[in-house]
């Protein structure tokens, strides 16, 4: 790794101070949360910020909250190992505690944070399509006021989000969910660890416990477009039906179609096409199934 030019470093204690630093500042200014895209970016990708913020000593930006209403809130420097983890979550969103589990390393998961990998906004970022799929919303405040966006509306294109460069993220919440959601995350990578994903799919719905009908169905692409999106035609196939494996395969062969992907070294768009099709049923038919018990468990699973 090459060492950085000099930059200046800024540690506020307040979100105010944080942002107001970025507009007095100008261009050319970063927010610091893990580091863990940023500092690579930085050493191996040439890119020089003029000035660093650190969000770290900023109170309140970490942690996960049951709110009053039913929804659940999970602070933008909440880490990927607290997420995948937290005993809420994983009892709750099971799938979105493995989406957190399935990024990088267990050194990389201890700092990459969930808002760092919202506002990075990779389209492989593994967190992003489980948070959509559950109708997440992200918070942000900035200079001119604060806003609640919709996570399926944040992301604009690669590296790209709705965000301007005073604005921090500064949590994400889930609504209230059905007692009968249902949901999985898969990754495919051919290498299983340590690898960004070819396709990502989250799908997640509400199933009927005697007519296996669901409804409200989310399904979600990571990887496969310049954002992360939702296959509306084949969560439409889905919605209102009663599951059946022949249902799923033409669903996923829906999903496969919705997809955008490119060619690039790591794989050709008609393998990461097909791929959305076979991660989609097997997702579908994985969520009714329940969460996987263990690694092992997990891995067995293959429709
Ligand atoms: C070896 C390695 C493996 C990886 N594997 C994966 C993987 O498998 N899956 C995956 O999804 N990612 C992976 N990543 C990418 C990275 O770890 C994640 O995207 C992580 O969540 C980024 O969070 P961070 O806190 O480190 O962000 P940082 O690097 O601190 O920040 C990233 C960007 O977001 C901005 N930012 C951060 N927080 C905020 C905020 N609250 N408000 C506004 N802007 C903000 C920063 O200014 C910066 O531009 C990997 C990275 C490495 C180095």
């Amino acid at each position: 790794m090459k060492r950085t030019e000099p930059f200046d470093f800024y540690q506020p204690t307040t979100l105010a101070e944080a942002s107001r630093l970025l507009k007095e500042k100008g261009p050319g200014g970063r927010f610091l949360a893990g580091g863990t895209d940023l500092v690579i970016a930085m050493k191996e990708k040439g890119m020089l910020p003029k000035y660093i913020v650190d969000l770290k000593r900023v109170p309140g930006l970490t942690g996960i909250r049951e709110n009053g209403d039913g929804s659940l809130s999970i602070g933008a420097l909440t880490t990927m190992y607290a997420i995948e983890t937290s005993p809420v979550l994983r009892k709750k969103y099971p799938f979105l505690a493995q989406s957190a589990a399935e990024v990088g390393s267990i050194q990389i998961r201890n700092r990459a944070t969930i808002g760092g990998n919202m506002a990075n906004a990779t389209p492989s970022a593994d967190t992003a399509p489980a948070l959509i799929a559950l109708d997440a919303t992200a918070k942000i405040v900035g200079c001119n006021g604060e806003r609640t966006v919709a996570l399926g509306e944040f992301f604009t294109g690669p590296g790209q989000t709705i965000m301007s460069a005073d604005e921090v993220l500064t949590e994400v919440t889930i609504p209230k969910t059905s007692p009968q959601l249902v949901g999985e995350y898969i990754k495919f990578s051919p290498r299983e660890m340590m690898d960004l994903a070819y396709v990502g799919v989250a799908v997640a719905y509400n199933l009927g416990a005697q007519d296996k009908k669901c409804d409200g169905v989310r399904i979600v692409l990571g990887a496969v477009a310049p954002t992360p999106i939702r296959a509306k035609r084949a969560e439409a196939a889905l919605e209102g039906r009663a599951l059946t494996e022949a249902l799923a395969e033409r669903v996923a062969a829906l999903a496969a179609e919705e997809s955008k992907p490119i060619s690039d070294v790591r794989s050709s768009a008609d393998y990461r096409r097909a791929m959305v099709g076979v991660m989609t049923k097997r997702a579908i038919l994985n969520a009714a199934v329940g969460p996987a018990k263990s690694w092992v468990d997990r891995r067995d699973r293959r429709y």
